[in-house]
This record gives C-alpha cells, sequence and structure tokens, in this order.
C-alpha cells in the first residue's frame, strides 16, 4: 500500500478528518489527502466559491480544540455571534436558539486547516480530480483520477480511502464493493439548493429583525424561500453572508400559488433587494473574501447515511448527507463525525483490521452520540415544508414553548407539548388549527419512535439488516402522511 489512509476531498470533513487521525494514533501513520483544487484554492467548494453560510457553533469549535488540539482564532473566525434567532413570516415571533456561535471565513479558515494537517504529518496532493475507487476481494484498495493541469493519471492504494469528497461524490454513488452504504439520495425530496452573497453595505432603515451584528438571523417564509429558509449572518458591522436555500417541488408549488416564475437567484436578488438595512451593497475589497462573492450550490438535508462504513471505506461529511436537515448546518455534525473517525481508524489500523466489522464503532458512536436525532429532524423538515406562512405565524406564537426551544438548542427534537394541554384557551385554538395541531403531534410521536430505533443502532453489522427494514418502514410512513398534506 503507497499510504495507510487515502482522504478524498479536503474540505470541511476531509481537513479536520486528516488531522484527526494523525491526532488519534501512536503509529506515525502515513496519510494522504488529495483535492481537484490548486492549494492556494484549498477547501474550495464549487468553481465559483466556498459557498457557505459560513455560521457554526461555539460548542464546535471548542470540541476540535478539545479532541484535536487546535485552535481557531481570528482571522478564520471572522465573527463571533450570541445566538441564531429565528423569525416567523410576519416577523412577530422570534425564537431564539444555538447559543454562541461564529461566522467563519472559510476561504482564510482552510489555509490555516491545511497548515494544522501538515504539523500532524499529512501529506497533500492538490490538482487532482478522483475519479473512481479500486477494489480487491471486496475491499476498497485506493483512489483512481488524473492530475488536473495534464491530464496525468493518478492513482494511489491505501488500507482505508475516507471519502470526503462533499455531497456529489462519484465514489460513493459508484462504490464498487457490497456494502450497506446508500450511493444515491433522493434528489427530489432531501436535496436543497442553496446560494449567497458576501457583501459590504450601508446601513439603511435600523432593524434588527432584518440584520444584527450580534445575532445570525433566520426568516421561515414559505413565499421567500418555499420548503427553506433564508438567513443574514454577520460577519461586522457592515458586512454579512446573506442568501437562502428552497426546495425545487415546493418553488414549483409556490410558483404556481403565486403566478410567479422565480428561480434561486431571483429570490435571493429579491431578498436582498427587499432587505431595509443592507443597503449600497458591493463586494468586499481584499484578499479575504477574493473568488468568494455569490455562487449556489446543493445541501442534502436528510438525515446521515443509514450506514458510514464499509470494507477499506468511510464516508463523511456531505458525502455521507450529515448536514441537519431542519437547517442545513454541516460544519458541527462533521466536526462531530470527524472526531469519532479520527479514533475508529487509528484502533482498526493499529488492529490491521480494515474491514467494515473494524470500522463499525464510527457508525455506532456517531448514531449513538450525535446522529440519533436526525431522521426525527427529517420528518419534522419534511413537516414544516407542508405549512404555510400564516400557519407558521400562528404555530410559532400559540404552540410553541420555551421546552421546545430549549430542546431544538440542545439538538433535541421538540416535544410540541402545549399541543396536547387541557386548557380551554389552548383546546380553542387547538381546534381553530386542528390540521396544524395534529401536523405536530404526528411528529413529535413519530420522532419519539425514531429516536428510540435510532440509539438501537446495531453492535455489529450483523443486525444492520433488520435494524434498517424497521427504520425505513416507520419513515416511509412519515413520508406517504406528509407526501399528502
Ligand atoms: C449555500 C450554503 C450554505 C450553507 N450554510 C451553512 C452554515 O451556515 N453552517 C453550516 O454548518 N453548514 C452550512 N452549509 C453546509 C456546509 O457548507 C457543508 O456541510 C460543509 O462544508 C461540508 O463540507 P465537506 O468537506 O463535506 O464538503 P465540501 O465543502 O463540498 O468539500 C468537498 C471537497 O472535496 C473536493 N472534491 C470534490 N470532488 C472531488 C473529486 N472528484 N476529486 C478530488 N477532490 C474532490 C472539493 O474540491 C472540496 O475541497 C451550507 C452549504 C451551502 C451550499
Amino acid at each position: 500500500m503507497d499510504y495507510d489512509v487515502i482522504v478524498a476531498g479536503g474540505g470541511m470533513a476531509g481537513l479536520i478528518t486528516a488531522a484527526s487521525v494523525a491526532k488519534h494514533s501512536n503509529q506515525n501513520l502515513d496519510i494522504l489527502v488529495v483535492d481537484r483544487n490548486l492549494r492556494p484554492d484549498a477547501g474550495k467548494k464549487t468553481i465559483n466559491g466556498w459557498i457557505c453560510g459560513d455560521a457554526v457553533s461555539k460548542r464546535s469549535v471548542d470540541s476540535i480544540a478539545e479532541h484535536i488540539g487546535i485552535k481557531y482564532g481570528k482571522p478564520e473566525l471572522e465573527q463571533p455571534v450570541k445566538g441564531v434567532v429565528a423569525y416567523s413570516p410576519n416577523h412577530e415571533s422570534k425564537v431564539l436558539f444555538d447559543g454562541e456561535g461564529y461566522v467563519l471565513n472559510r476561504r482564510i479558515l482552510p489555509k490555516r486547516q491545511v497548515a494544522d494537517a501538515e504539523k500532524l504529518g499529512v501529506k497533500f496532493e492538490f490538482g487532482v480530480l478522483l475519479d473512481s475507487l479500486q477494489h480487491e476481494n471486496g475491499f476498497v484498495t485506493g483512489v483512481e483520477g488524473a492530475y488536473v493541469k495534464d491530464l496525468k493519471p493518478f492513482k494511489k492504494s491505501s488500507k482505508i480511502v475516507i471519502d470526503s469528497s462533499g455531497s456529489a461524490s462519484k465514489l460513493r454513488a459508484n462504490l464498487p464493493i457490497e456494502s450497506f452504504i446508500q450511493k444515491e439520495i433522493d434528489k427530489e425530496n432531501d436535496l436543497e439548493s442553496t446560494g449567497r452573497y458576501i457583501l459590504e453595505f450601508e446601513r439603511g432603515k435600523e432593524d434588527d429583525t432584518y440584520f444584527d451584528p450580534d445575532y445570525a438571523i433566520i426568516h421561515l417564509d414559505q413565499d421567500l424561500a418555499p420548503g427553506g429558509y433564508a438567513w443574514v449572518f454577520p460577519k461586522g458591522e457592515n458586512k454579512v453572508n446573506i442568501g437562502l436555500g428552497v426546495q425545487h417541488r415546493w418553488l414549483v408549488a409556490r410558483n404556481r400559488r403565486m403566478g410567479k416564475n422565480d428561480n434561486l437567484q431571483s429570490l435571493i436578488d429579491q431578498y436582498i433587494a427587499a432587505n431595509p438595512v443592507i443597503k449600497k451593497h458591493r463586494p468586499p475589497v481584499g484578499d479575504a473574501d477574493a473568488g468568494n462573492v455569490t455562487g449556489n450550490w446543493q445541501v442534502p438535508v436528510r438525515r446521515q447515511n443509514d450506514c458510514l462504513v464499509a470494507n477499506g471505506y468511510i464516508i463523511i461529511g456531505d458525502s455521507a448527507w450529515m448536514p441537519r436537515p431542519i437547517d442545513a448546518g454541516g460544519i458541527g455534525p462533521t466536526i462531530m463525525a470527524s472526531v469519532i473517525a479520527g479514533r475508529t481508524i487509528a484502533q482498526a489500523l493499529e488492529a490491521g483490521d480494515s474491514s467494515q466489522e473494524a470500522l463499525w464503532g464510527y457508525n455506532l458512536e456517531y448514531m449513538k452520540s450525535y446522529g440519533y436525532q436526525m431522521a426525527s429532524f427529517e420528518v419534522l423538515r419534511r413537516y414544516l415544508q407542508t405549512i404555510s406562512n400564516e400557519e407558521i405565524d400562528f404555530g410559532m406564537k400559540h404552540f410553541l414553548s420555551q421546552d421546545d426551544v430549549d430542546r431544538i438548542t440542545e439538538r433535541e427534537h421538540p416535544k410540541f407539548n402545549k399541543v396536547k394541554l387541557f386548557d380551554p384557551l389552548m383546546w380553542l385554538r387547538i381546534l381553530s388549527r386542528f390540521p396544524l395541531a395534529s401536523g405536530l403531534r404526528y411528529t413529535a410521536k413519530k420522532s419519539e419512535k425514531l429516536i428510540e430505533h435510532s440509539i438501537m443502532f446495531p453492535e455489529t453489522s450483523k443486525g444492520f439488516p433488520e435494524w434498517h427494514k424497521v427504520h425505513t418502514r416507520e419513515l416511509d410512513e412519515a413520508y406517504e402522511r406528509f407526501s399528502k398534506a
């Protein structure tokens, strides 16, 4: 083997995981990160830039320091925020969830991450477009591709390949060995089209429901961002990451309902134009944002892949569909997963075993510590997509309790307990909004079942088929209900 580990894709997931494997190993492992970008463009997501909302919680950043020993600061942590505030469509209700965090500079951060990984002995091969996985005797044994510059073939072998090549991973889609990993996402229901600008601006009217340098703002609005949400994340007093995400089928329905013909780009442009605070905007000057002003890309918004490992192969980050289904936040889950993957891979290599069974701990530990909420959030997301602006306004005002908000902040599923209280006023509200109330109760109950079942994730691969059958049955029932809504 040329390497112990090859990391396919040096974005957020690949760079942290490479450092994590190196950090967790007592051996001097040979780790290679391969990316199609050239070194100065490390971490670039698409040809248009480092497309992201750039928001991450403080606890995720702290966990890199705690488990991998890497502490970030300025300039990669561009703006600290005190929390995330979600506004109802009429801006009358607001919910503060998620505590402190940061808005990152995604262009600068990867340079720091490459340097940190190199200090830990990780090697890099930039400018290589990977095309496929090598395999032998039912094990993944390496990667193949070509240098972007001159198309010279590239072929390297390794004991384990970490696929962190993002949501459009060709490697996962064409996985050449038998495994439980799902190869394709349901594009119609589980992919969100998103886009954003990074802008400097002059303040027009002061209105902190539209811009607040201390808070990341989310706007829930089915006319503005059908099937998704819009965001205004501060990068300073006069600098912002502003954008939105939509789901195609809900955009089509919204256009039909409103007699319009909008697309993602026209919605983003209208959203910016309608913001009363952000005026006279312009692209930022300087290297920190060069080539990173505007761009669109896709985010997976389902639970993570039901299986994350195969013989000689693991998936992580967007390639494993890790972003949280309700807010498409992918950086936090990726950080948690990278710590577990690093530990598991280091142990497997020390034991000289790179089989699915030896890597299963990554599956199990990720599910038990973090991933167990994701199926329930997927169902909540599917439900929220079916309700109108008016119902969101009403629901946020009357049906959401502090307990629900606390649960969301703790990354747990809300229980919507208010909609079952035996209080006469609440009964009137419930009766007047029966479909809304019963939808909330249904998702709360379904969520309990999904969480219970997720926690029972099998200890070894033997139990997976039976576990997966039940998981799929529970989810299919929820999909069926919300497809009719
Ligand atoms: C518009 C938008 C807003 C978002 N906002 C937020 C947010 O505010 N907070 C948050 O937590 N998450 C957000 N996300 C999600 C977040 O950006 C991702 O979850 C995260 O960046 C995933 O990192 P990754 O490394 O898995 O994938 P990527 O960032 O896609 O990195 C993949 C890497 O693999 C390389 N690569 C791909 N294919 C190949 C190949 N064939 N050969 C060689 N190299 C290859 C790429 O060059 C890239 O470096 C947002 C996403 C989008 C699109």
